[in-house]
């Protein structure tokens, strides 16, 4: 490491940049250990923690992360049995949360033992799909009709020029073409099998593209327009979905209501009146619902999801009705961009948390799409109960206190 001094030395000089250290250095550990010497240095911070990993560094800078200096380490609670009557998932799971939040995975807990108790929340996944969407600039309004007339009457060249890039990724439609001023944006919707599928549809958009340009001498000004909708939050989204839309619902008895959430049928569904339903509505939220954010979020970051997707997975309405004296609840989430392939899946803790859930890898991530509804239920269940019964202050005083 002697030389190593001086090559941290030409950092703080800036006579070197941060990405130029593994050309320096003899092999990924060492710069990784150089460039955290060189934070220290510069920031007087001891960063021993970050230092302290069993995760392959060497392997995820070929396709998930530049520049590294450690890992962060995150908290990993389990909740279950979450008992699942889905399509492809059916029995009890354990479930891994990623989370620095006190009380929620004693919240999910709470939830999964409703779920249990009750013989299972039914989940249902009713759309699947992954979308990317470009903007075209044409030379009038006029030329932007004649695209969009192309579009539609070429799906087919424009599907096998874009399935072409792709062994799993599937053209499902160009919709919708909307027109602004001579601006075009054409949603390419695609099934990405078992990956999330963002950089799959962006390669295979890239290359239906290249037809389009030749052929009607449209000017593509962006790849992604913001109409895609990726990584925001968006009434599009809501409304047509994104990555898998799930819907999971419970019907519990009142007296598992009350034993189990300490609270009435009467008092949930009135919380879910005046909170996810008017309460959203006054806000102007896209999120009619409690907290799936906080069960996305740590599922998320447990299983090497892409973090910036827990703002979609954070859309959604959640029910509460009184069934012939029952709760009749149910969670539906338009928009999880969900992978059990790819992206950061492959990551030892990630792949480790799949595991536990049985999930990891092809052929399953409709199997994982279901055990994360039914989580998201168990959570918005508990969280619900806990309103109603007035114990949500409490729980947090004792669980997020200490
Ligand atoms: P990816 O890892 O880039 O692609 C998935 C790969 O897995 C493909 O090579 C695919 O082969 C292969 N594969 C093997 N078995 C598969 C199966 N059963 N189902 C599906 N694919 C299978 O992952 P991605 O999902 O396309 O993209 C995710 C990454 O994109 C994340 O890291 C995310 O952060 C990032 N991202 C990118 C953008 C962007 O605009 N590019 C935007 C947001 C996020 P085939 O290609 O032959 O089908």
């Amino acid at each position: 490491m002697a030389g190593n001094e001086e090559i941290i030395k030409k950092l703080v000089k800036g006579e070197l940049k941060l990405h130029q250290i593994d050309n320096y250095t003899e092999n990924t550990q060492e710069a990784v250990e150089v460039r955290r010497k060189f934070a220290e240095e510069i920031s007087g911070a001891n960063l021993k923690h970050l230092s302290q990993h069993s995760m392959d560094l060497e392997k995820a800078m070929k396709r998930n992360i530049e520049n590294p200096i450690g890992t962060v380490q995150i908290p990993v609670g389990l909740a279950g049995p979450l008992h699942i009557n889905g399509e492809h998932a059916q029995g009890d799971f354990y479930v891994p949360l990623a989370t620095s939040e006190g009380a929620l995975v004693a919240s999910v807990n709470r939830g999964c033992t409703v779920t249990k108790a009750v013989g299972g929340t039914t989940v249902r996944i009713i759309d699947d799909k992954m979308t990317r969407a470009p903007v075209i600039r044409a030379n009038s309004v006029t030329e932007a009709l004649k695209i969009k007339e192309w579009i539609e009457r070429h799906f087919i060249e424009l599907k096998e020029a874009s399935e072409s890039t792709t062994r799993h990724g599937k053209l499902l439609k160009v919709d919708p073409v909307v027109v602004v001023g001579r601006y075009l944006y054409p949603r390419f919707t695609f099934t990405t099998g078992d990956s999330m599928g963002m950089n799959m549809v962006t390669i295979a958009t890239e290359k239906a593209l290249e037809i389009l340009t030749r052929e009607t001498g449209a000017h593509v000004i962006a790849l992604s327009s913001n109409l895609c909708v990726d990584k925001k939050p968006s009434a599009l989204n809501l409304i047509e979905g994104r990555g898998k839309t799930v819907v999971a619902e419970i019907i519990i008895p009142p007296e598992i209501v009350e034993k189990k959430l300490k609270t009435t049928v009467k008092a949930i569904t009135e919380v879910n009146l005046a909170k996810n339903m008017i309460g959203s509505a006054i806000s102007g939220s896209m999120g009619f619902n409690a907290h799936y954010a906080n069960m996305i979020g740590a599922l998320f970051l447990a299983t090497g999801q892409d973090e910036a997707h827990i703002v979609e997975g954070s859309l959604g309405i959640t029910t509460a009705e009184e069934q012939n004296g029952d709760l009749y609840f149910s969670v539906t989430l338009p928009d999880l961009p969900l992978a059990t392939v790819g992206g950061g899946t492959s990551l030892e803790t990630a792949r480790e948390c799949l595991e536990i859930m049985g999930v990891y890898g092809g052929g399953n991530v409709k199997k994982f799409a279901e055990i994360v509804g039914g989580t998201v239920l168990a959570g918005e269940l508990s969280l619900m109960g806990a309103l109603a019964a007035g114990h949500l202050a409490r729980a947090h005083k004792d669980l997020g206190r200490g």
